[in-house]
């Protein structure tokens, strides 16, 4: 049995579009390109969800040969994927002592997040005889993950520190990229330009901007660019329309519609009470699937919707574990075996992830294990093979 279909008889479908998928790559690719970059991929999480191997493949059909995961386990995956020669592949979280010889054995460049990382490296190398690859993360503002400035002002005094070691990427991480008013990228910009000009220069290259910084100006662009949640149709910006194409669709088979016509309840907690005749259709995608509790639990500023045909309809009541109620009273179209969209065009999951008090990239990569998964697309040819 195709692995991507361990629930072949699931009411409710993943529709994922690889060619949305690389289509939104080119477009940062462009982006980029126009301001003297490269555009790399981030494919951590599983590929935000989608399923790293179609995914990865389906990038590295469009271009990208540099990609990033979190975990060295992740890149491991990757590795099995893309194992061509060309293609890097690099994680993100840190080199966790012993780690030193999966990073050598399945080339992967781990990415150092501070001295004593640097130090292991290097004694690494010197063992091995060989400068392998890693990057070098410096914090500038998430303080998170990277070189506190501290330690970036030892290195730049004892530079030495990297000898024997192959940098390759010398990256930070934006905190507030999507809001481009927010002041802090301009400092973040500032601060990571002036270290650069203080540390060694990577042989890849400089990388500040993730999906978002993509679009702040040239400036945040450096050498390189490491988006991720874009790629997968997530808006860049907080506020303008979405220039990435929406690349998932969920679609949901009515399993039944309850007429109600007396004042009554729909759901768990009796929290959604119908005062008017009204229909009630019920599908298979519940907080087990993904589709976030939080989406109808309890007054929320904006209602979560679905849609029937082109017909808006309400998400009501409660979800529960497996099934979600919408009121169809206004759908003519709805009838039991009659196709609800939950996410897509109509319904990108960044308006989903306001209904539900979170944001797009959880939309995504909360996505649950029993929806039947759809790989379509001219990419989708062999990308999805062996997509376990
Ligand atoms: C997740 C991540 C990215 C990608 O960010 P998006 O906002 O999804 O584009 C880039 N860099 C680092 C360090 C990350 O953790």
């Amino acid at each position: 049995m195709n692995a991507d279909h361990p629930f072949p008889h699931s009411p409710t479908e993943l529709v994922i579009d690889l060619d949305a998928l690389a289509d939104n790559w080119r477009l940062l690719r462009d982006r980029a390109a126009a301001g003297g970059a490269f555009a790399t991929a981030v494919v951590k999480a599983d590929g935000y969800g989608l399923g790293i191997a179609p995914v990865a493949r389906a990038l590295h059909q469009a271009g990208c040969r540099s990609f990033f995961t979190a975990h060295l386990d992740e890149a491991i995956r990757l590795r099995a994927i893309l194992p061509d020669a060309g293609v890097e592949i690099s994680a993100m979280n840190g080199l966790t002592p012993g780690d030193e010889e999966a990073y050598r054995e399945h080339r992967l460049a781990p990415t150092l997040n501070d001295l004593g990382q640097i130090e292991r490296w290097r004694a690494f190398c010197r063992t091995e005889e060989t400068a392998h690859a890693a990057n070098l993360h410096v914090d500038t503002g998430m303080c998170r993950l990277g070189l506190p400035w501290q330690e970036v002002d030892r290195l730049a005094e004892e530079p030495e520190r990297l000898d024997g070691v192959a940098l390759s990427y010398l990256m930070s991480h934006l905190v507030n990229a999507d809001d481009p008013a927010a002041p802090i990228n301009r400092r973040q910009r500032q601060d990571f330009a002036a270290i650069c000009a203080r540390l060694p220069t990577p042989m890849r290259g400089r990388m500040l901007a993730n999906s978002s910084g993509c679009f702040l100006g040239r400036d945040w662009l450096f050498d390189c660019v490491r988006p991720g949640v874009a790629i997968y149709g997530g808006a860049p910006n907080e506020d303008g329309p979405n220039p990435m194409k929406p690349v998932i669709s969920l679609r949901a088979k009515i399993l039944q519609i309850r007429d109600v016509d007396a004042p009554q309840t729909v759901g768990y907690g009796a929290a959604h009470r119908v005062e008017r005749p009204t229909r009630v259709a019920t599908v298979a995608v519940g907080y087990a699937d993904g589709y976030l509790r939080s989406i109808g639990a309890g007054p929320v500023p904006t209602q979560a919707v679905a849609h029937v045909g082109r017909q808006e309809v309400p998400v009501i009541g409660r979800v529960s574990m497996d099934l979600t109620t919408l009121d169809v009273t206004d759908a003519p179209d709805a009838a039991v075996g009659a196709p609800v969209e939950m996410i897509g065009p109509l319904n990108p999951i960044d308006r989903l992830a306001e209904a539900a008090g979170t944001i797009g990239y959880e939309i995504l990569t909360s996505l649950g294990a029993r929806y039947r998964r759809r790989y379509v697309g001219r990419a989708a040819e062999g990308a999805a093979e062996g997509a376990a």
